[in-house]
């Protein structure tokens, strides 16, 4: 059983519609993908019915953005919530709002250095898509400022640049209760990703948990090997459902659907706790 609990489409920052997601997963032999768009999860419905189609289970999910403390930005991935909940539905639209003022601004100020317009970024976007760094990151590729995605972070887009700009998002202890109030599975996605920047401090771990945090995703290719040592610890200790997966963007990450995968016996734990949302292509015993 090959199962990937973390990819992106077009709905927010992936390539690829939910229909060629759900395609690439079953190509690249998955039995389970999960589709965590950023704080949207608009593309449920076409990827279960493409999920039918290829033969490939699907578990609905979301990635929500939050910030913790001082404007450290923290990932919590949800799955099998209630998409309808509105006390969910209140923050991530409060969140999707927020990153277009903020991407406007964002752009206004690299405008001012690069040949790059709003309407660029939005020629970068599908309609409706969450929209984050990676569109700007398409529009500097498009303006042949960088060569890619991964260029254009490691340069104009680094949280430490220049044009870096935050936006609202909500606590993730907050998070970790909305979900849950949606009947969702919330797992804190890549919480050691020291690669990318700073992590948060061991007590965010312990509220978290304490809120009702259920799982931590330990196999992703941000997190380091002694933050994943100290994410094992933590599972053990707390008994926490542990997971690994891809976080596939298409082709603007280079990460691969299947790199990593979640023990089958983690993904039953994550179906069984799930209750605000029905898995879609998998058989009832
Ligand atoms: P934002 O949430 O708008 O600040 O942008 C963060 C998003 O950018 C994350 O969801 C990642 O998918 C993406 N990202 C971060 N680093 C890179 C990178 N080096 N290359 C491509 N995408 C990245
Ligand atoms: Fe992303
Ligand atoms: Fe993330
Ligand atoms: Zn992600």
């Amino acid at each position: 059983m090959l199962i990937d609990l973390h990819a992106h489409s077009n709905i927010s920052d992936g390539t690829e519609t939910p229909s060629q997601l759900v395609a690439a997963a079953a190509a690249a032999g998955l039995d389970v993908v999960a589709l965590t768009d950023h704080d949207q999860t608009s593309g449920w419905k076409e990827a279960g019915t493409a999920a039918l189609e290829h033969g490939v289970g699907l578990v609905p999910g979301m990635e929500i953005s939050c910030k913790a403390g001082q404007g450290l930005s923290v990932h919590l991935l949800s799955y099998l919530h209630d998409p309808d909940d509105p006390d969910l539905l209140e923050e991530i639209n409060k969140a999707r709002g927020a990153r277009i003022d903020r991407a406007r601004r964002m752009v206004e100020l690299i405008a001012e250095d690069y040949p790059i317009t709003w309407d660029l970024v939005g020629e970068q976007s599908t309609p409706g898509a969450t929209l984050g760094r990676p569109h700007i990151a398409d529009a500097l590729v498009a303006a042949g400022v960088v060569s890619d995605r991964s260029e254009a972070f490691a340069t104009v887009l680094t949280s430490h640049s220049r044009y870096y700009v935050g936006h609202y998002a909500v606590d993730p202890v907050r998070a970790v209760e909305l979900v849950r109030a949606a009947g969702g599975v919330p797992v804190f996605a890549h919480p050691m990703a020291e690669l990318r920047g700073r992590v948060v401090a061991p007590a965010v771990f312990e509220d978290m948990i304490e809120a009702g945090l259920m799982g931590l995703e330990i196999d992703h290719r941000d997190n380091s090997a002694q933050g994943r040592a100290f994410l094992r610890r933590l599972a053990d200790r707390h008994g926490l459902i542990v997971t690994g997966s891809s976080d596939y963007h298409g082709a603007g990450k280079p990460n691969r659907l299947g790199e990593n995968t979640t023990d089958p016996q983690m993904l039953q734990r994550i179906l069984e706790a799930g209750t605000g949302s029905a898995p879609v292509g998998f058989m009832h015993s």
